[in-house]
């Protein structure tokens, strides 16, 4: 019995895909056919089979009978002739975690597309693109193996499984195409959407990321070739992984123009981000927990390591654009200190640990409310400080680091394709180490103590300060000539929104003034102490008056006016920087250049 999809449209502009599935000799048998309820690499239930408009079926008989079981599965009984499954399947979501299509291109996850069929997993998986009706010059870019036939063009592609199916997500459309080699692996970059940007510098500094990678865990690189689809649009941003490819989606303005000078900015985020999913075709493609092998796309799995897949990655993100040359040593500094920034403004990190994010991300990361900074902590921006920090202890008190435990993680788990226990980590950084973790783990990875920052920093020659946020929009990361005069202002305890008119509070932190107060988040605050404010104004009205200050508040919750007396507090230090230290030693200069060689 063979499996054979044909992917096609013939209206695009309402964004339907039609599917025909082909199974040859099926036997006369009950097959049952399943659509996952989750992509890896993003964790949570999206039920992708809601986007099914319909499904019939026939084989050279006439009509089968095809009924559903649950939610995501379908049952048929076939004969012996091939039996054909036609399903339509709604495709508007411009994410890179479903399917798009339009008249002007597509895209799709095999997630959103292809029912397997029980027990036909281990098959191979045959795919016929063909391309949408109307449309015109259009080529494809996938890492889908091609059957036959020329790259780029439609026609027939074969995934060796189930699982390598759903993993080389598809584009179709008029990309502009870029190609680059990094350690004599083809890569491509398919920019999807209108864009201008220099490829020169792109592909530039895309090369000296993806040779870092290849080099960072040892030729040959675990893919032949490799592919970015990126999505440009006004305003967007985010990525999501595969075997041999990354799905992306940019801000039009964060791509390079031709008058960059060094990478900043948009543009450095955008590579932060390319970085981030590359760095993933070991940490979490190949290396992964125990848990993911294999995948059970019926229903969640659990894990409390993201922490170490999604925080090592965001680590490593940053870490590479300073040891590829991309950035220098004090823009180095700024992106590790916007972190800390990040983590610090986060109460959430004294109730929950990344253990408990990583395992209840189903629930609670991936389906963040307005209590969010309350209750729970990012297994990516704390992961990767506590990435760091084991980075940084390693260094300290052994012969070995971070750099080490990932190039055995790959060795040891990832190219012999076993899962890592959950304790796995901890385990193989004692063994090489010959250091004792558990305290390290209990308190920073199970527990909520506050990370070890400052002393260990200390240890490489950098110190690490705090100040007060100056501005609504200060993400931290560097000195502010502000910070000494807002250290006695006043504070709200609140982040902000614009509404129609006046701010609206999107969260309201624990114990804050707000709070305090008796406000909460989703109130749209009108005016302090009787003058108007909005979103833009709020921030620096509070900052006027000095901590201990009683002001009344105006706010709407609901349709109903409030009136609130609030008792500022001054502001807590949660925004940090990073200076080098002016009295270091020789020894700690000399380790601060091997960690960022
Ligand atoms: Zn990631």
């Amino acid at each position: 019995m063979s499996l054979y999809y044909k992917v096609t449209s013939t209206q695009p502009a309402s964004h339907i895909f039609e599917i025909e599935l082909i199974l040859s000799n099926p036997q006369s048998k009950i097959h049952k056919l399943h659509l996952p309820t989750w992509i890896p690499g993003s964790y949570l239930i999206r039920e992708f089979a809601k986007n099914i408009i319909d499904v019939s079926a026939y084989d050279s008989d006439g009509a089968l009978s095809i009924y559903k079981t649950d939610k995501c599965t379908w049952e048929i009984q076939t004969q012996s002739s091939d039996a054909h499954i036609l399903y339509r399947v709604y495709a508007w979501d411009l994410s890179v975690r479903m399917a798009h299509l339009d008249q002007s291109h597509a895209y799709f996850n095999g997630t959103s597309l292809f029912l397997s069929v029980e027990g036909l997993e281990d098959q191979p998986h045959t795919v016929e693109l063909v391309a949408p009706k109307g449309t015109k010059n259009w080529k494809v870019a996938t890492t889908l193996p091609k059957l036959e036939g020329r790259l780029y063009e439609f026609g027939l592609y074969q995934a060796e499984t189930y699982d390598a199916l759903i993993d080389h997500p598809v584009e179709m459309g008029t990309f502009e195409l870029l190609h680059f080699e990094a350690c004599g692996v083809p890569h491509e970059v398919a920019l999807t959407g209108i864009q201008k940007t220099n490829e020169y510098r792109l592909c530039t500094d895309l090369e000296k990321i993806c040779r870092y990678f290849i080099e960072f865990f040892g030729e040959p690189a675990p893919m032949d070739r490799y592919l970015f689809q990126v999505m440009v649009v006004g305003t967007g941003y985010g990525g999501l992984e595969h075997r041999a490819s990354t799905s992306l989606i940019c801000s039009r303005k964060d791509l390079p123009q031709q008058k960059f000078q060094s990478a900043k900015g948009g543009y450095l985020k955008f590579l932060g981000l390319c970085s981030h999913e590359y760095f993933h075709t070991w940490n979490v493609k190949q290396i992964k927990p125990e848990a993911y092998l294999p995948y059970d796309l019926s229903k969640e799995a659990y894990s409390v390591q993201l922490w170490a897949f999604e925080g090592i990655t965001s680590y490593y993100d940053d870490l590479c654009l300073k040891r590829c040359g991309i950035i220098d040593k004090e823009a180095y500094l700024e992106l590790i200190a916007k972190t800390i920034s990040r983590v610090l403004s986060t109460p959430g990190r004294h109730v929950q640990s990344v253990a408990d994010s990583s395992f209840d991300t189903w629930i609670k990361f991936y389906r963040q409310d307005e209590n969010a900074p309350n209750s729970l902590i990012s297994y990516y921006a704390k992961g990767s400080l506590i990435a760091l920090c084991l980075d940084l202890h390693l260094r300290l008190h052994s012969d070995i680091s971070l750099d080490d435990v990932m190039k055995a993680l790959w060795n040891e788990y990832g190219k012999p394709q076993i899962g890592v226990p959950e304790d796995g980590i901890q385990a193989l950084a004692e063994r090489l180490s010959g250091l004792e973790l558990n305290s390290f783990f209990h308190s920073y990875v199970y527990g909520t103590e506050e990370l070890p920052l400052e002393t260990l920093l200390n240890a490489f020659a950098i110190t690490l300060n705090t100040r007060p946020k100056v501005s609504n929009s200060d993400a931290g990361g560097s000195a502010s000539a502000k910070a000494e005069s807002t250290l006695t202002s006043g504070w709200l305890g609140a982040t902000f929104s614009s509404a129609s008119a006046g701010a609206k509070l999107r969260n309201v932190y624990t114990g804050s003034p707000a709070q305090l107060a008796g406000m909460s988040a989703n109130d749209v605050v009108i005016a302090i102490d009787n003058i108007k404010v909005d979103s833009k104004t709020i921030f620096d009205r509070i900052l006027g008056y000095p901590a201990g200050a009683i002001v009344k508040v105006h706010a709407f919750r609901r349709d109903e006016l409030h009136v609130f007396d609030v008792v500022l507090q001054s502001p807590p230090c949660d925004k940090a920087y990073l200076t080098l230290k002016r009295d270091a030693t020789e020894e700690e200069i000399t380790r601060l250049n091997h960690w960022l060689r």
